[in-house]
């Protein structure tokens, strides 16, 4: 079994079967989530007896780094891991400002105050399944279809992963978005599993406000994730202002159409109060054109929102080209100019096919 798949309670089971006391579920939690520990010989706290028994019981890396690659500019690195059951999956580090120059990220302090700056935001895209069913035409995840769902320890150990990658370098994570590989409300459970672990006050302690859960519009779990109410920020994948296009490029839609997402949406800012993000991914010709601007801004009046627009991504299963960046530019000020803030995104590491909707799992890509 393996050990990042255990919620606290369970951790505790196991060790009562195993008849030692209960202070060591949380020795083993620490070591795990604070210490950052992959292997049963780094906990020197613990008995060699216990340890013997972790390294015969339970399995501390769910995956083998296949390989990486940073971008030149070397703000970049995407990871493939090759799980137990060899599926592949991706998940991705965006530095932001000099990556040399960070005195004040200490790798005791993941939340700290000092990291709110983007000089030193430290991203992590994480993946939630391998491929995808949603089969968004655009998508190199969706181009390849469904594996299967990650477990939620799946989901984590991603994030320990380049977590320990930093600390080498004195530095943390700082925000992490769940928009690498799958679709993380097709895989709720797990995925707010990962979260909730996450963000344990006693293990990582990762903060709400730190994460972003990307969805392509699985409108029940929109609902259900409002009524939770919890602190997380959440964007919406609706890059179409009319459902005829919108199920051209997100079959979804045919599921979910635009209104009921957008219903859906305006339930979660009444829930929560928080602003929602709407991702806007800019094909040249398609969606691109201030006429579609002034529709979505029709569509999203009233609500609380902000549109993230990125110029299209290329993908080997899909024709469409990027909006240049004056159409990006007019995109965006048509948007503004009915009252929808709008930025356009920068695109991240691009030559390792390591941005939006590139993830394919596969050594090529
Ligand atoms: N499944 C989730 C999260 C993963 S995809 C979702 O779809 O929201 C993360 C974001 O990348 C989504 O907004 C998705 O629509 C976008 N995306 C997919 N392919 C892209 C591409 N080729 N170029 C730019 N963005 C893309
Ligand atoms: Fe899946 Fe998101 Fe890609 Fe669509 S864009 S295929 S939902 S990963």
């Amino acid at each position: 079994m393996l050990i990042y798949d255990l919620d606290f309670l369970s951790l505790k089971n196991i060790l009562e079967e195993w008849n030692e006391p209960t202070y060591r579920g949380k020795q083993i939690w620490q070591g795990l989530y604070q210490h950052l520990y992959n292997s049963p010989e780094q906990f020197t706290n613990l008995s060699k007896p216990l340890r013997e028994k972790m390294a015969e019981h339970l399995t501390f890396s769910p995956f083998n780094v296949k390989v990486y690659q940073d971008s030149k500019d070397g703000f970049t690195r995407k990871t493939l891991f090759e799980l137990s059951d060899k599926n592949l999956i991706e998940a991705v580090l965006m530095r932001y400002g000099d990556p040399a120059d960070n005195p004040q990220i200490t790798a005791s302090a993941p939340d700290s105050k000092n990291l709110r700056g983007a000089k030193n935001r430290r991203t992590l895209c994480i993946s939630t399944q391998a491929g995808c069913a949603m089969g968004c035409v655009f998508c190199a995840t969706g181009q390849m279809g469904f594996k299967r769902h990650l477990s939620n320890g799946e989901i984590v150990a991603q994030v320990l992963y380049y977590a320990r990658m930093l600390k080498d370098e004195n530095q943390v994570v700082t925000n992490i978005v769940l928009m690498g590989m799958g679709e993380p409300f097709h895989n709720y459970d797990n995925t707010m599993a990962a979260i909730d672990r996450l963000n344990d006050p006693n293990g990582y302690n990762f903060g709400a406000r730190r994460f972003t859960i990307s969805t392509v519009g699985l409108v029940p779990q929109i609902r259900r994730f409002a009524d939770e109410k919890r602190q997380i920020n959440l964007a919406i994948s609706l890059h179409a202002a009319d459902d005829v296009s919108r199920i051209a490029m997100l079959p979804i839609n045919k599921k979910y159409n635009i209104d009921e997402v957008i219903d859906a949406c305006r339930y979660y800012v009444s829930q929560t109060h928080r602003r929602i993000t709407f991702e806007w991914a800019l094909i040249n010709g398609v969606n691109d054109s201030p006429e579609v601007a002034k529709r979505l801004a029709s569509r999203l009046k009233g609500l609380m929102c902000h549109v993230n627009a990125i110029p299209l991504n290329p993908t080997t299963g899909y024709i469409g080209q990027a909006t240049s960046r004056e159409r990006a530019a007019a995109f965006k000020e048509s948007l503004q100019q009915a009252g929808i803030p709008c930025t356009i995104r920068m695109r991240r590491g691009i030559d390792i096919h390591a941005g939006c909707g590139q993830l394919a799992g596969n050594l090529s890509s």
